[in-house]
């Protein structure tokens, strides 16, 4: 039984910084770099079943766009808000028959972007009189809306949380000018602090605070500012992001074509994560994923948890992409073209990838990973994998990247940092399982 060595993990005194020599791709999505997009499916027997169930709308604009940004989005031109909008709420009625019609209701709702806070306060509540006409939601249903504060007003704050928004997720990335500036946002330390500290006086639901570390000007002394400004505020939840080269992103493009030097590596960017789990537990945070805190009581993080846990998504909007039972799909990315086919009576779906025969093992491999605490008994495994998979772990056990704990193997805060790398290893290894049969 060979594990290959490029997913061992090295043995050495500080594991956080040095585990492995890079981090691996994380995300629901990456296992869709290969493979072909397969023809449709029929829609009402493929989402039979699909519990518990989540909804991701896309609103793919953005006024600015930030330097480290490699997600889709475009600038809106004139009266395109407008035409997308009533495209998006005839899809959400299309397909908000055919989950209602499948008996099947919505845990969480996330409106994400690009930046749903673009829209106009008139835009936000057909947005939402769409929503709560059409989709089956549960009550308590998380409804979380994503928003940049530069594009916040009190008529759209009230527009979003008259619509039934439970969850308002503020991309704050760093507090700091200097930092914010080089990353292309907009506004200045005290706009931001004013302006974060009057849309939670509005909010009657919970507003969560994103950030991010390892961005260039930030030094660990600022992102730990950043860090007491996160705890400080009436946020009842924070994640901490690590800056990646994202393609796509003009940081990537411009370290490519040697404008700027290379971004932090993981051994510089772990000094960030000690900071930021040392940080919020001292004030009183509790964890509820790799990079995720809440005040006790506070964010549910719905959504977040279906995601990162691969359960099933369903998609609504240009570019959204949707999961189930392992199979994933696409909406068509342009808008344009997205609007059309919506007008003229077509699907949005673009492409479809069929599950592979062991995602169920693949899922809950992930699943265990993202909550810390892994444990194979738990798994339907055959004994050959059952016996890989248990070497790696005592590999990685030995290496200071997990422990025993009550339940399982529980993650340390090394095996937190280095978790994209170990999710990717157990996937990859049971991928390789699979081949060889
Ligand atoms: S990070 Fe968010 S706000 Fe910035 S460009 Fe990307 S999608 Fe838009």
């Amino acid at each position: 039984m060979i594990i290959p060595s490029q997913l061992l993990a090295n043995q050495t005194s500080d594991p956080l910084s040095l585990a492995f020599d890079r981090l691996a791709p994380s995300g629901p999505m990456m296992d869709l770099r290969t493979g072909q997009p397969a023809p449709l499916p029929e829609w009402a027997s493929f989402w039979s079943g699909a519990e518990p169930l989540g909804a991701y709308i896309n609103i793919p604009f953005c006024q600015t766009f930030c330097q480290f940004c490699g997600f889709f989005k475009v600038k809106p031109k004139p009266s395109q808000l407008e035409d997308y909008i009533r495209a998006l709420t005839i899809e959400i009625a299309n397909q908000g028959r055919l989950i209602s019609g499948l008996g099947l209701k919505l845990s969480a709702v996330y409106i994400g972007g690009g930046t749903p806070s673009v829209l106009t306060a008139p835009l936000i509540d057909r947005l939402f009189s769409a929503i709560n006409k059409n989709l089956p939601l549960k009550p308590y249903c998380e409804i979380t809306f994503e928003a940049r504060l530069s594009t916040l007003d009190r008529p759209k704050l009230l527009a979003i949380f008259g619509g039934g928004t439970n969850r308002l997720s503020v991309g704050i990335q760093s507090f700091n000018t200097d930092v914010r500036q080089q990353a292309g946002r907009l506004d200045r330390h005290e706009e931001v602090c004013e302006k974060l500290t009057k849309t939670i006086e509005i909010n009657p639901g919970l507003t969560v605070l994103d950030l991010i570390y390892g961005l260039p000007g930030q030094s660990l002394e600022i992102f730990g500012q950043d860090l007491a400004l996160a705890a400080q505020s009436q946020a009842q939840g924070m994640a901490f992001y690590l800056l990646k080269p994202i393609p796509g992103s003009n940081w990537h493009r411009e370290v490519k074509n040697g404008l700027r030097p290379p971004l932090e590596g993981p051994e510089h960017l772990s000094k960030y994560y000690r900071l930021a789990v040392e940080h919020l537990t001292a004030a009183g945070l509790e964890r509820i994923s790799t990079n995720h805190f809440r005040r006790p009581s506070g964010d549910r993080n719905i959504y977040n948890h279906l995601s990162a846990g691969r359960h099933s998504i369903f998609a609504l909007g240009a570019g959204s992409g949707g999961v189930h039972r392992g199979a994933h799909y696409f909406n068509t990315r342009e808008v344009e073209s997205y609007v059309e086919k919506i007008l003229s009576g077509s699907e949005a779906v673009s492409t479809f990838h069929p599950a592979k025969p062991n995602y169920e093992i693949l899922n809950n491999l992930s699943r265990q990973v993202q909550s810390g605490l892994i444990n194979l008994e738990r798994l339907e495994l055959s004994e050959a994998l059952r016996e890989r998979l248990s070497a790696l772990l005592n590999q990685y056990r030995t290496c200071g990247l997990m422990q025993p704990a009550q339940g399982g193997l529980a993650l340390t805060l090394a095996g937190y940092f280095w978790s994209p790398n170990i999710e990717y290893a157990l996937r990859s290894l049971t991928d390789q399982d699979s081949k060889e049969k």
